[in-house]
């Protein structure tokens, strides 16, 4: 039993289960500061972005109830997290200051500095895994290297994988006698402002860890057992949504993967029905070792000839993207869904980003910084590894010339048109057949449905076939001068 406090950092790990540090900490038996810090130290451009903030806002309000119900309330700090840090562990004498480690290269260099100097004061810096399954150190390759493609990186990870088990939240934390002060969440004002788009949010989700293991336990009874035919349906609830709740560490991998194992495991035999969605978490361990090893992954192409990828994409464009008013039905239904919940289906995700991309010719760096502003689940990792996948700069990518068909790709994964309806509520009266290319309809069709191109949605801003050749002629240029 110890008197002197550990300061319990939390960062995206936002919940009291399966919570390593949390556990290390209580079983010393010395009094726990849980402490938040809002830390604008990442680089301008990796700023949490406004989905995220509106996210980390209930996220935080439910991490604070679930401690004071355990004896612990949560302090909340503002600012640079090495100097508050510091300046807590001299307002309260604490000993120690535990963690769950991060892998953003500015959190990576953070770490570095923090033990460093906590070695210097004497006080004990204890890091703990737990965002992913497996710690990137430990996934070489036989040459000592990292796993640059996905399909040898998840055979290797799925041999010997044991996923830690799950521990429940302690039941009291002990707490500090005389509470250091903290900020008042209100104030923090983390809601988008100018505009606010949120609006829309509360009613797709529910952040903080109950929600998470609501989410995962209600997938597990219901869609996964149809998950591998299901998830690239956007218009079916076919997928799990756990990704901002992974993204804010509510819940951990580990434990998605138990539930989904086991449950898998009982429903379909011999042929285990959880098998997809696990090789999907492990698409987040491998994008999460890409970020780890080249922490470049953001901002540079991971192969280097695309740097010579001449864009030529314009503002008006871009503009039309983002607001989904491109005339592509299921790319605008993507990105309108996006705008309104903060999500976007992972299939959807695919097409938008390739017609950014390949049709409009604008940067993949350009279409991520959107994605990170607007996306509840925003990821580093993730987004990066993804953004570069669809535009083929990334390890084990997609094949540039493979260039999506937008109305192809909505006839495939949407064919009764019902996702582009729920989005693109002024086309919801066209047949199935025509839904995805309206400028194909006749005039009798449109007006039937009370469609006018043009005004009350607009006609295609590039040509597909056009766009096409534009792209793949920009893929010869970087082929021919590499
Ligand atoms: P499920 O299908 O239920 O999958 C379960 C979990 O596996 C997900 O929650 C996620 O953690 C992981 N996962 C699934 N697919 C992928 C993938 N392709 N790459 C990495 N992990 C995956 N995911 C993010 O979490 N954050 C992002 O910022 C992000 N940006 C993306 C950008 C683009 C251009 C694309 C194409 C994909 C992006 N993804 C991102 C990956 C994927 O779209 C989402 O993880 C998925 O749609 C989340 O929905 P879900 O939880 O229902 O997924």
């Amino acid at each position: 039993m110890h008197d002197k406090p550990i300061v319990l950092w939390f960062r995206n790990d936002l919940r009291l289960g399966d919570h390593a540090a949390l556990v290390a900490a209580v079983h010393t038996g010395a009094p726990i500061l849980p402490l938040y810090i809002l830390d604008d130290a990442s680089p301008k451009q990796w700023k949490m972005g406004g989905a995220s903030h509106w996210w980390l806002d209930k996220s935080l309000a439910a991490l604070a109830g679930d401690l004071a119900s355990r004896g612990g309330p949560l302090v909340l700090r503002r600012g640079d997290s090495e100097t508050e840090l510091l300046r807590m562990i001299e307002e309260t004498g604490a000993a120690a200051v535990y963690f769950t480690r991060s892998y953003e290269p500015w959190a990576v260099a953070l770490e570095q500095r923090l033990k460093t100097k906590l070695d210097d004061a004497n006080v004990a810096c204890r890091r703990f895994g737990g965002r992913l399954l497996r710690e990137p150190e430990d996934m070489r390759t036989s040459n000592g290297g990292f796993y640059k493609v996905y399909t040898p990186f998840s055979r290797a990870i799925m041999k010997d994988l044991v996923p830690a088990k799950s521990v429940r939240a302690p039941e009291r934390i002990a707490t500090l006698e005389k509470q250091p002060k903290s900020e008042r969440l209100r104030d923090w004002a983390l809601h988008p402002q100018k505009p606010d788009w949120s609006k829309g949010f509360a009613a797709a989700w529910q952040p903080g860890e109950a929600g998470a293991r609501k989410r995962l336990s209600d997938f597990v009874r219901t869609a996964l057992k149809s998950y591998a035919r299901d998830r690239n349906c956007p218009a079916t609830p076919g997928t799990s949504r756990l990704s901002p709740h992974l993204a804010f560490g509510e819940i951990s991998p580990a434990a998605c993967w138990h539930a989904a194992a086991h449950a898998g495991g009982k429903t379909n035999g011999s042929d285990n029905a959880a098998e997809t969605f696990l090789k999907e978490l492990l698409w987040r361990e491998f994008s999460a070792g890409l970020l780890f090893h080249f922490p470049e992954l953001p901002e540079e192409p991971f192969r280097p000839e695309f740097s010579a990828f001449p864009w030529h994409g314009n503002a008006k464009h871009l503009k039309a993207w983002q607001t989904g008013q491109t005339g592509y039905p299921i790319v605008d239904a993507g990105m309108r869904e996006l705008w309104a919940t903060g999500y976007m289906h992972n299939r959807v995700r695919m097409i938008t980003a390739s017609f950014l991309i390949k049709h409009l010719l604008i940067p993949w760096q350009t279409g991520e910084a959107w994605f990170w502003d607007t996306l509840v689940d925003a990821d580093l990792a993730n987004n990066s590894a993804n953004w570069q996948w669809v535009a083929g700069s990334g390890a084990d990518a997609a094949p540039y010339f493979r260039i999506f068909n937008p109305v192809l790709q909505g006839e495939k994964f949407d064919p009764d048109g019902d996702y582009v309806r729920r989005w693109v509520p002024e086309l919801a009266k066209l047949p199935r057949q025509i839904i995805h290319a309206p400028w194909k309809a006749d005039s009798g069709t449109l007006m039937e449905a009370g469609v006018k191109l043009g005004k009350s949605y607009p006609n295609p801003i590039v040509e597909h076939g056009e766009a096409r050749a534009r792209a793949l002629a920009g893929y010869e240029h970087i082929k021919n001068s590499h």
